[in-house]
C-alpha cells in the first residue's frame, strides 16, 4: 500500500477535519464579536465528500481523525456523520474538539460509537470570566458537559488557551483540577489566528513561562512519556490522578515529529497550521476526480509539507499576517 510520506521522511497518519466554519460562541482569541465572514453553505464540503476524502486518506495510511471546526456540533446531522465514519475500520481513532455547549444530550451516543477522545475547550473555571472570553453565557452547560464526560467511558482532555492578562491566574487552579480527576488539562499558547486581530497577541505566555510557573508551585513534577507525534509535552504533579500538558502551538518546537494534515470546511488541504493552504479538494472532487486521482493528488501534495511552521509561515504569499480565524482553519 502506498503511504503518505513527506520529503523529510515523516509519515502522515492523522487528519484534522473541520466540519464547519460556524460557531455558537465568539471566543475573543478566535473570532471577532460581530461580522465574521462565514461561507455560503454550498461551499462547505458535504458529509458525503468528507466521508470520501477520509476513506481515501485511510487507504493511504491515515488511521486517526479529529473532527473540529468552527463548532462541529453546530452542523446539522454531525452525529450521523460520526456514525458513518465509525464504520471505517481503517480508522483506529476518532476524536472530537468541541466547546461542549451543545453536546450533553449526545454523550451516550458518542460512547456507543466508541469515539476515543473528546477535547473540551474551557478557558476559565469562573462563570463570569468564561462569559467574557466566549462572549456567551454558556458556562453552566459546558461545565455540565465536563462532568458528564468525566463520568463517561470517553477520554477527556481540557483545552485551555493561555491568554495573557485574562486567565493566567487560573493556570494553577487548572493543574489542581487534576488532583482527584482522571483528566488531562492542556495549556495552549495563544496564536494570532483570531479572525482579524481582535486581540493583540504577545507571546509572553509561552511554553517555558507556563512550565516555570507550574514548577515553582509544586515540589515534584514528573514528565510523562507521550507518543512521538504528540502536540503536547505532558507532566503530572506527583501523587495527582490526572495530568497536564503544554502545547507549544506558537513557538513550534514540535514540528519535527509532525504527522498531521488539515482539511478546512471548504475543502482546502493544509500541510501545516501555518501554511495558507495547498489545494482545494472540494473543487477537484466536484470536477469529477476519481479515487485514484485523489490518491495521486494526496501522495504528491504531502511532499510539499514544509519542514516546520516557521518555513510554512515564511512561504505564505497571499496573507502574510496569520490572522485568519482558527474556526476557518480547523483548530
Ligand atoms: N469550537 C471548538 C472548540 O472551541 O473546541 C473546535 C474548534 S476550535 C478552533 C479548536 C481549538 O482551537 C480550541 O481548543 C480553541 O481554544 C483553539 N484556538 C482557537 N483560536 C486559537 C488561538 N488564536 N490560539 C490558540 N488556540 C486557539
Ligand atoms: Fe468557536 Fe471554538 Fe473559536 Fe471559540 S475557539 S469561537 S468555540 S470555534
Amino acid at each position: 500500500m502506498a503511504l503518505l510520506t513527506d520529503n523529510f521522511g515523516r509519515q502522515i497518519t492523522y487528519l484534522r477535519l473541520a466540519v464547519t466554519d460556524r460557531c455558537n460562541l465568539r471566543c475573543q482569541y478566535c473570532m471577532p464579536a460581530r461580522g465574521i465572514d462565514i461561507v455560503d453553505r454550498k461551499e462547505l464540503l458535504t458529509y458525503k465528500e468528507m466521508y470520501r476524502i477520509t476513506r481515501v486518506l485511510s487507504e493511504l495510511g491515515v488511521n486517526k481523525i479529529r473532527l473540529t471546526g468552527g463548532e462541529p456540533f453546530v452542523r446539522k446531522n454531525f452525529v450521523d456523520f460520526l456514525e458513518m465514519l465509525s464504520f471505517n475500520d481503517k480508522l483506529d481513532e476518532i476524536n472530537i474538539t468541541t466547546n461542549g455547549a451543545l453536546i450533553s444530550k449526545h454523550i451516550a451516543t458518542l460512547e456507543k460509537l466508541k469515539i476515543n477522545t473528546v477535547n473540551l475547550s474551557i478557558d476559565s473555571l469562573s462563570k463570569e470570566k468564561f462569559a467574557e472570553i466566549t462572549r456567551r453565557d454558556v458556562f453552566d452547560e459546558v461545565y455540565k458537559t465536563l462532568e458528564l464526560l468525566e463520568k463517561s467511558s470517553l477520554t477527556l482532555k481540557l483545552n485551555i488557551v493561555v491568554q495573557s492578562g485574562i486567565n493566567t491566574d487560573e493556570i494553577i487552579d487548572f493543574v489542581n483540577f487534576t488532583k482527584n480527576r482522571d483528566i488531562a488539562v492542556r495549556f495552549i499558547e495563544e496564536m494570532p489566528f483570531n479572525g482579524v486581530g481582535q486581540r493583540k497577541t504577545t507571546t509572553v505566555w509561552d511554553y517555558t513561562k507556563i512550565l516555570d510557573l507550574i514548577q515553582s508551585n509544586y515540589s515534584e513534577i514528573k514528565p510523562l512519556s507521550s507518543e512521538k507525534s504528540s502536540t503536547s509535552r505532558n507532566f503530572k504533579v506527583a501523587g495527582y490522578r490526572g495530568s497536564f500538558g503544554i502545547i507549544p502551538a506558537f513557538t513550534r518546537t514540535i514540528c519535527g515529529d509532525c504527522n498531521r494534515i488539515r482539511i478546512t470546511a471548504t475543502g482546502l488541504f493544509k500541510n501545516c497550521l501555518f501554511d495558507e493552504g495547498v489545494f482545494n479538494i472540494r473543487d477537484f472532487i466536484r470536477k469529477g476526480a476519481s479515487d485514484d486521482d485523489l490518491k495521486k493528488l494526496f501522495l504528491s501534495i504531502v511532499k510539499e509539507k514544509p519542514e516546520n511552521g516557521f518555513v510554512a509561515e515564511a512561504n505564505r504569499k497571499k496573507n502574510n499576517n496569520i490572522s485568519e480565524s482558527m474556526s476557518t482553519i480547523g483548530g
